[in-house]
């Protein structure tokens, strides 16, 4: 069963009022308990002391530079999911927020009720109840879905919220190729277009965590044209 949204909180660090009340507005008929902040300084001290289920990270604060706030956020919490609006279309852009730690982006102008309903659909898919396959090796490395871990040895490194999600899937294909259109679908909640590198570059990631060679890797493999496959 799916945890009701009364128990989230989303942090909203943005500062445009009008942005800030609509989705305020959405989130809480929703049922979300909502914290907003319109500077990166105030965002970081409410991430310290609200401890939010979710972050809306704007990129372009009066302040900071977005990038910078959310490596802050990722130094707080490891795991909490970080969606970045922001009003660039840039794909540099959007590939450097996914290297600073953010687990997906929205570009402006948005609808907010789309934005909403992915984050609804995210608590979902994290709220359902954990499968028999929660730990697991691949290589010498185990993976502990539950822990949000992968380990190797002693060196123990944590996953965030969109790697537990795309490893499982991975899994769950059992040695079978996913296709990157549902990696999307099911990890994100997003519709598949021909320039999103969000599943990609969170494939260099993981494979960073778990290859021995992240460049010639042996486990997460490329199924060209088509998707990921992960062999254990
Ligand atoms: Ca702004």
């Amino acid at each position: 069963m799916s945890a009701p949204a009364q128990n989230k909180t989303i942090l909203v660090i943005e500062d445009e009022p009008e942005i800030v009340l609509g989705l305020t507005d959405a989130l809480e008929f929703e049922g979300f308990g909502v914290v907003s902040a319109d500077s990166g300084k105030g965002g970081v001290s409410l991430m310290r002391s609200c401890r939010p289920d979710a972050v809306l990270l704007d990129l372009m604060l009066p302040d900071a530079n977005g990038f910078v706030v959310c490596r802050q956020i990722r130094e707080i919490d490891t795991l909490v999911p970080i969606i970045m609006l922001t009003a660039r279309s840039a794909e540099a852009d959007k590939i450097r927020g996914l290297e600073s730690g953010a687990d997906d982006y929205v570009t402006k102008p948005f609808s907010v009720g789309e934005l909403v309903a992915r984050i609804r659909a995210m608590f979902r898919r994290a709220g359902r109840a954990p499968g028999p396959a929660e730990v697991f090796e691949i290589g010498e490395t185990t993976v502990n879905l539950t822990m949000h871990t992968v380990s190797c040895g002693r060196q123990v490194e944590q996953l965030s919220f969109y790697e537990v999600g795309l490893l499982r899937l991975l899994y769950e294909g059992g040695g079978q190729p996913v296709s990157r259109d549902e990696i999307l679908e099911k990890v994100w909640g997003l519709g598949a277009g021909p320039s999103n590198r969000t599943v990609d570059n969170f494939i260099v990631k993981l494979r960073r965590k778990i290859e021995k060679k992240p460049d010639s890797p042996e486990h997460i493999l490329t199924v060209y044209g088509y998707g990921y496959k992960l062999v254990s």
